[in-house]
């Protein structure tokens, strides 16, 4: 099986894989930082997109918000289904669930 590129992002073989930008940016005071439009265009985040914080030691990364799937856990095909994500096996699976007596 394939391992869940959601579930450890950036990571490869259990090593992190960082790559320094040379971009310095100063957070205002508001808490606020901008990313830059050239890594905004590569990792293709729009205005409004959401992005997933994590950290690690002394580091904080930021990552394209992919909501996963409350049933299985996975990142792919997952779509909202009454304010629930929801995966495309799991949306087949649960059209084959037999109905409640
Ligand atoms: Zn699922």
């Amino acid at each position: 099986m394939e391992p869940d590129p959601a579930a450890s992002p950036g990571k490869k073989g259990g090593e992190w894989l960082i790559k320094a930008t040379g971009i310095v940016r100063r957070v205002d005071d508001l808490g606020r930082i901008v990313l830059p439009v050239e890594l905004r265009r590569v990792y293709g985040i729009e205005e409004r997109d959401a992005l997933e914080i994590f950290t690690q030691g002394d580091q904080i990364v930021l990552r394209k918000y992919l909501p996963l799937c409350l049933f299985c856990g996975s990142g792919a095909e997952v779509v909202a289904f009454q304010g629930k994500s929801v995966c495309g096996k799991c949306r087949v699976s649960l059209g084959q669930a037999p109905a409640v007596q």
